[in-house]
């Protein structure tokens, strides 16, 4: 198993020319902070509603080398989240984002399919399956938001023989599946956009990571080691950086970290357990285990599980954490025995945005003239588009619907202030395995693990999808 700090999807993506990086005095009517997806769906955005605006996107690294190049690919349509928009926003706000998620993942296939660009794009469905009796409510909650919120066809009800006919796995129990889900190759589809945002004239400096930001009065300004932009208006999109920006979601977010492992290709094992379908696959555990197939056979699995410590540190020169490793590698032989003498081939790690109530949300920075957006907690591949959407008009003024949906919230929950946060994050992070694994052996789960595992719903911390 070899460690690909940046994961093996930019690998197979392949290299491409870094933009140089800033290195003057430039004026934009928008400035994009960020070159993962948020940021350049903002950008593609604004291109689209106003080809003539002038845009400068500045990214610290290079587009996607953060987790926008390096995530599962699975692009989620929000429909497992009814239930928890529902109970935050309401049922009319909640279907509106739904509707809108939708929107983004569908877009994002209009995209590839209009631009040519391959991102493996494949619209089969996003099925999450309960793998111990304790966790079969998640998904019964999930299917009754639909029906109670008069949308039953976003979730299909899967009968335990039904989802093993999708992927024959011994863990899975009966499960439901969003049809309008679809998995990407994250990284193709980020040098997709990237490669399509240059070409429409955005202004694309790469190392360049803003080291200042003065919003409000005519605009915005941002300062970089070699330059400045002079902006009408700014996105920050820089995912669990904003924790340590001086701003609005400094105490809004926490983060938390991902793992994936990938296998060599195995496509006589997915013929045999019949998972030749496409669909990408997640069970019902607060800290989830995911999984998805590529075109040449591979599994890739990925558990989010992760140290909350680690997550600042896989920013960009990511470290492994070998025993989060070893504990995804144990993970992905139990749902696939077959598994058993096939080599892993590429394992890595990458940060997690999380916020409380595990939902996007867009903010403006004090002075009106900026916004800023994350977290996801690991969701954002499909919902980014629509993020974005949203940011292209506030950026632009658009008093339209995208401007108006529900996570764009100036009042979002807080979170605990350090170092409550890492310490009671790493503590309910322990109770929380233990307790999952307690009922995954079909055990009782102690006392102690399942009291400290119910404290961040108590606070008001949503954990699971
Ligand atoms: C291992 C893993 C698996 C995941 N799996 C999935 C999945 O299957 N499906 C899903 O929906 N989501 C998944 N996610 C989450 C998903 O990757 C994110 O929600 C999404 O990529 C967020 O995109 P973003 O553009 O908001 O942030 P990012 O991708 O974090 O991009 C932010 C960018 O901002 C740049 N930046 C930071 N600070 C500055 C600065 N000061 N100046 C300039 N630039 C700056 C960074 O370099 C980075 O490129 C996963 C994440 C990880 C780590």
């Amino acid at each position: 198993m070899r460690h690909t700090p940046h994961g093996y999807w930019l690998e197979e993506a392949g290299a491409v020319a870094p933009a140089p990086p800033l290195a003057a005095e430039v004026d934009a009517d928008v400035l994009v902070v960020g070159g993962g997806f948020t940021g350049l769906w903002a950008a593609w955005h604004v291109k689209e509603l106003e080809p003539e605006a002038r845009v400068v996107l500045l990214e610290a690294d290079g587009c996607g080398r953060g987790p926008s190049g390096r995530n599962g690919g699975f692009c989620n349509a929000m429909w497992f989240q009814l239930a928890s928009m529902s109970e935050r926003w309401g049922d009319e706000p909640a279907l509106a984002v739904a509707r809108a998620a939708q929107d983004g993942v569908d877009g994002i296939a209009a995209f590839c399919e209009r631009e040519g660009v391959d991102a493996w794009f494949r619209q089969a469905g996003y099925m999450q399956v309960s793998t111990a009796a304790a966790h079969d409510g998640v998904i019964e909650r999930a299917l009754a938001a639909t029906r109670e919120l008069g949308v039953p066809e976003a979730l299909t009800v899967l009968s335990h023989a039904e989802a093993m006919a999708r992927c024959a796995s011994p863990l899975f129990r009966a499960g439901a599946l969003s049809p309008g889900g679809a998995t990407v190759q994250p990284a193709r589809l980020v040098h997709g956009l990237r490669d399509r945002l240059v070409e429409r004239g955005v202004e694309l400096f790469e190392s360049s990571p803003v080291l200042a930001l003065r919003d409000g009065g005519a605009g915005v300004e941002a300062r970089t080691a070699g330059g400045g932009v002079r902006a009408g208006t700014a996105v920050l999109a820089i995912g669990g950086a904003a924790r340590n920006w001086h701003g609005p979601l400094h105490d809004r977010l926490s983060v938390a970290s991902s793992h994936i492992v990938i296998t060599e290709p195995v496509p006589e094992l997915l013929e045999e357990i019949g998972w030749t379908g496409g669909e990408c696959v997640i069970d019902a555990r607060a800290l989830v285990d995911y999984f998805r197939t590529t075109p040449d056979g591979r599994i890739a699995f990925g558990w989010g599980g992760g140290r909350i410590a680690m997550g600042a540190r896989l920013g960009g020169r990511s470290e492994l954490d070998a025993e989060v490793v070893a504990r995804v590698a144990a993970h992905l032989h139990a749902f696939f025995p077959g598994l058993a003498g096939r080599a892993i081939t590429h394992a890595w790690g990458g940060p997690i945005d999380a916020s409380p109530t595990h939902l996007p949300m867009v903010l403006p920075l004090p002075g009106g003239r900026a916004f800023v957006a994350a977290g996801y907690t690991g969701n954002g591949v499909g919902p980014s588009h629509m993020v974005g959407r949203t940011l292209a008009s506030l950026a632009l003024d658009l008093r339209d619907e995208p401007s108006r949906l529900a996570f764009v919230d100036p009042s979002p929950p807080r979170v605990p202030p350090e170092p409550f946060q890492w310490i009671g994050g790493e503590a309910i992070r322990a109770g929380i395995i233990a307790k999952e694994n307690a009922e995954l052996a079909g055990r009782q789960p102690g006392r102690v693990a399942s009291a400290v595992a119910k404290i961040p719903e108590l606070i008001g911390f949503h954990i699971g999808r």
